[in-house]
């Protein structure tokens, strides 16, 4: 019996590191204050999760397998205020279409705990296990039953990058979650999950970078921001190293960015950037983020405000450093 359907896998599924950043957001989800990350050949051999969250109910392991399984939308209104990160129930479904997934839970700290092994959709084993208090996800072979999309994956170093990018994105948008990122058994990424923003900043883009950041913050009514922004001369040669994270949500958005350069304009050489990680929380009514889930795109209802709000408080944090 297959309980989950390949068809539909492609949309969530593109590569390893659409499956890290679904298990990732489902350990933070869950509560998790550790997320242990460890990949092999750039996640396509192997891609391990392991946290310390809630774990998932005897009665729900399957279930989580089934499209639109969801635990996380209590009622419709749920829909324009969402706070968790995920909220379709398609993730697991469509990775246990594709791969070879064993799913370890424990929801109490008594070392009772299940296993669930899927293979390409098929449920394979279900059994009592003794396990530590959270969730061990493991995903082998990614695409082994979809020789098409398999073919469309880069190197190794390229599926890395990505994989790096979401952790980055993730430890960025929660430095009070310890997360770590192995690669072939090396330790690439260690954020300490102590709440410091700026020793995420250091473990991401090196100490010397989290040195020549300036704090940033401020509210209005609707609004409030904090974070870093780097010193004018620490530039960059393109906008990756701009960071925008809206109630805890890492999101891309053309007009915040354009916001924050503006800030910058008459201070950095052409074709510079800045680097810079705003977190910025506001009412969920202010912002949609069903404009394209998968996309980090969102879109605010009061744009204008919002945007001078941002420009004002970047130019406020680089004036504090001419003083
Ligand atoms: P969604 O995140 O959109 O709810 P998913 O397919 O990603 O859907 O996950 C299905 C369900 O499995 C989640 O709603 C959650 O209840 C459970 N789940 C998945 N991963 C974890 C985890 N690491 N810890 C606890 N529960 C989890
Ligand atoms: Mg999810």
């Amino acid at each position: 019996e297959h309980i989950a359907n390949q068809i539909a896998a492609g949309e969530v599924v593109e590569r390893p590191a659409s499956v890290v950043k679904e298990l990732v957001e489902n350990s933070i989800d869950a509560g998790s204050t550790r997320i242990d990350v460890s990949v092999h050949e750039g996640g396509l051999q192997s891609i391990r999760i392991t946290d310390n969250g809630g774990g998932i109910d005897a009665e729900d392991m399957e279930t989580a397998f089934y499209r639109h399984a969801t635990s996380k939308i209590a009622n419709g209104r749920d829909l324009f205020e969402i706070t968790s990160l995920g909220f379709r129930g398609e993730a697991l479904p469509s990775i246990a279409a594709v791969s070879k997934v064993r799913l370890i839970s424990a929801t109490e700290s008594d070392g009772r705990g299940r296993e669930i092994v899927i293979e390409g959709g098929k449920l394979i084993k279900h059994d009592d296990i003794t396990a530590s208090r959270g969730t061990d996800f493991l995903v082998e072979e990614l695409f082994y039953n979809t020789p098409a999309r398999l073919k469309y994956m880069k190197t190794i170093q390229t599926e890395l990058g990505h994989i790096s990018d979401v952790l980055y994105r993730m430890a960025l948008s929660h430095a009070d979650i310890a997360f770590t990122l192995r690669h072939n058994g090396n330790l690439l990424l260690q954020t300490l999950g102590n709440g410091d923003l700026l020793q995420v900043i250091a473990a991401v883009y090196g100490t010397s970078a989290a040195k020549a950041m300036l704090p940033i913050s401020g509210e209005s009514l609707d609004y409030r921001i904090s974070g870093y922004v780097s010193r004018p001369d620490l530039t960059r040669a393109n906008r990756n190293g701009i960071s925008t994270i809206i109630n805890g949500r890492y999101i891309k958005n053309y007009g915040l960015n354009q916001a924050l350069l503006k800030a910058y304009h008459t201070l950095l050489p052409i074709n510079r950037f800045p680097l810079a990680v705003l977190q910025l929380d506001m009412h969920p009514s202010l912002v949609d983020v069903n404009v394209h889930p998968a996309k980090l795109e969102v879109r605010f209802s009061k744009e204008p405000e919002l945007y001078t709000f941002v420009e004002e408080h970047t130019r406020a944090a680089l004036k504090q450093e001419v003083l």
